[in-house]
């Protein structure tokens, strides 16, 4: 939305009122209005707006407006003040037309420097934490969505298909799927253009078997050499999968942990998360040859000072290749900011103040610590983990002396935090 925002007032700016600009995505989904409210955004689009788009293209951008559905524009009010309304919802594109009604991505036409995709760069740990490695760089989706509903995750959003204010993302949970011929078709084009390093985007890929078998048997079959990464629920690997993941090059599952204490993590995942034993799961995974990446996040509505040190201490145990750990946000569209609102819990004021790692970031306030101490915790918990000699002689055993001391390097960099008073 930073970004979005600062390109569509240069636009405005540098080619006046007549250019039409229409905003699309999950935030935009999750708070239609408050996007609409902004004087550069003159249309919005509801969920993920493909038959939406059709029918804007295709009409006069003007008069027809009121009669597209999925669409949020500005009425000309009183006095010409311009008036934001929702239009009825449109539906997401049906299982049955994902092939056609969204056949395949443009890469050709995406700006390159030398070649193409050389201007995207893949994860650090992605690339085995070698800065050469990073490009070129694809990212694909297998599927859309996610048949789960946890309560800080947003991703359902784009799934929408009720305006009504109460609703987020675990309102419309699910997943579509494209057929294996589709990604066999898409894979190849990547590729044919020089692309090794690529990451599945899917929110769910291991989940359903009868929809990644086929994938990764033909990328198998096809002897495509990739370097991918997935993600997996820890509730949802399957040792007897493992293969013929590592086979097809899926060299890094990302893992959703989220918290140590059980507590704090079943209130958060609405007791969909199945208890497994966490540390055997890593194991199975590690046995494979596939490294991890686990997901952690500090300052759950449950969390204390205690809990965030169980979260800290399970990570160092678990000690895989690569952690991720956030403050948590009540991210728009999610339940969790839905709560947020309805207790009048502490949200940003900016949009900068719901970035994970930025100089504004705002996390929620817990139930026993504040939005500050959440922030402090996890800035430190991160230091604790990348500057753990355990960890640091793991990634030198795994991947080399100098991709440790890429690492060391990266560790070597203090956020700044307004909250903490810098
Ligand atoms: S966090 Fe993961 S499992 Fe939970 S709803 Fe989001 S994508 Fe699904």
């Amino acid at each position: 939305m930073i970004g979005a925002l600062a390109l569509a007032k240069a636009l405005k700016e540098d080619r006046g009122s007549k250019l039409k600009i229409c905003f699309v995505g999950s935030h935009v989904s999750a708070l239609p209005m408050e996007v609409l409210a902004h004087d550069c955004v003159d249309i919005v689009l509801l969920n993920e707006g493909v038959y939406a788009l059709h029918n804007l293209l295709k009409s006069n951008l003007g008069d027809d407006l009121p009669h597209i559905r999925g669409i949020g524009f500005k009425k000309h009010g009183p006095a010409g003040f311009p008036v934001p309304t929702l239009n009825a919802p449109q539906c997401v594109v049906p299982q049955e037309r994902m092939d056609e009604d969204l056949p395949g991505y443009a890469w050709d036409l995406l700006p390159y420097r030398e070649k193409p995709l050389d201007l995207y760069r893949a994860h650090f740990w992605h690339a085995e934490f070698s800065h050469e490695k990073r490009t070129p760089f694809a990212a694909i989706y297998t599927s859309l969505g996610c048949n789960f509903g946890c309560d800080f995750c947003m991703i359902n959003i784009v799934n929408r298909t009720d305006s009504a204010e109460h609703v987020d993302a675990s309102h419309s949970r699910g997943m579509r799927f494209w057929s294996p011929e589709w990604v066999g078709r898409e894979l190849e084009k990547v590729a044919v253009l020089g692309v090794r390093t690529l990451r599945i985007s899917d929110e769910m890929f291991f989940l359903n078997r009868k929809y990644y078998q086929p994938v990764l048997q033909n990328v198998v079959d096809r002897g495509f050499d990739f370097n991918m990464w997935t993600y997996s629920r820890v509730d949802t690997v399957r040792r007897d999968a493992l293969d013929l993941f590592k086979r097809a090059g899926v060299n890094w599952l990302a893992l959703g942990v989220e918290a140590g204490n059980q507590l704090v993590r079943q209130e958060v995942s609405k007791g969909s998360f199945k208890e497994v034993n966490i540390r055997d799961v890593c194991r199975t995974i590690n046995d494979a040859g596939i490294n991890i990446i686990s997901n952690y996040i500090f300052g759950f509505p449950d969390d204390d000072l205690t809990t965030m040190r169980q979260t800290l201490d399970l990570a160092l145990e678990l000690n895989t290749e690569m952690a991720n750990m956030y403050p948590c946000q009540a991210l728009p569209g999610s339940p969790m900011h839905q709560i947020a609102r309805k207790n009048g819990w502490k949200l940003p004021d900016s949009y900068e103040g719901y970035a994970f790692l930025s100089y504004e970031s705002q996390p929620l306030p817990t139930k026993h610590v504040s939005s500050a101490e959440v922030l402090r915790f996890r800035d430190w918990a991160w230091q604790q983990y990348f500057s753990n000699p355990a960890y640091l002689d793991l990634v030198e055993r795994k991947f080399g002396i100098e991709e440790r001391k890429n690492v060391e390097s990266m560790a070597a960099i203090r956020l700044k935090r307004k909250l903490l008073g810098d």
